[in-house]
């Protein structure tokens, strides 16, 4: 069932050209500190059933053929960070991307259901070369501020209870990227009035879906 789930994800990232070559990568935490993810180094359209690992969370393979991918790192701060966080999703969907490679904060308090749904703000993380250290200390900081993040100088990362929530997640940034960079054509998106983001923070709370340091 859930590498069923999983691979559905897969063939979703390479339908809607969030990813090209080998980008993004995919993981779901299973009983027992396990988490099931995608191979490094495979077209994301490509991979079958038997090409997903089980890994613990140094990353280490308990079953599979394939490596990890490098990116582990990220994921494994998110779990370590929101510990009620079932899955995480990364991808280099082009608008979201595109706020992240121009270093630019993607604000979403400008439509009351982007607010109700990921909370009044994203968590923007500094750039840093993949491996280095900080970063998983700067993706564990944004997971607890925050329900997806863009990495600058590389993209988009979403999280949630199960899979189907990170993929919504994920869905609804990259929507909302394109909108911001849509309107700002226009003079760009007006946030809506600070008494309204409350009223509508509040509702995102009430439905349990508020990071822990929303109010920090
Ligand atoms: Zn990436």
């Amino acid at each position: 069932m859930s590498a069923e789930q999983l691979l559905a994800v897969c063939q979703w990232l390479d339908q809607k050209g969030w990813v090209a070559n080998h980008d993004g990568n995919i993981s779901m935490r299973l009983p027992g500190h396990r988490f099931l993810v995608t191979p490094t180094a495979f077209r994301k359209g490509d991979i079958g059933a038997a090409d997903l690992l089980v890994i613990d969370r140094e990353g280490r393979v308990l079953s599979g053929r394939h490596r990890v991918f490098s990116e582990w790192q990220l994921h494994r701060a998110v779990y370590a960070a929101r510990p009620q966080m079932g899955a995480v999703l990364h991808c280099h969907a082009p608008a979201s991307s595109a706020f992240a490679v121009s270093r630019r904060q993607l604000g979403i308090d400008f439509m009351p259901e982007a607010i109700v749904s990921l909370g009044p703000r994203l968590a923007h993380v500094p750039y840093h070369r993949p491996g280095e250290d900080g970063l998983s200390e700067a993706v564990a900081t944004a997971a607890r501020a925050a329900n997806a993040a863009i990495l600058f100088g590389h993209g988009p990362l979403a999280w949630g209870r199960d899979l189907t929530m990170a993929q919504a997640r994920m869905e609804l940034v990259e929507h909302l990227a394109v909108i911001a960079h849509r309107a700002a054509s226009l003079g760009g998106p007006t946030p809506l009035a600070p008494q309204e983001i409350e009223a509508l923070t509040d509702k995102h709370r009430r439905a349990g879906l508020a990071a822990p340091s929303l109010d920090l």
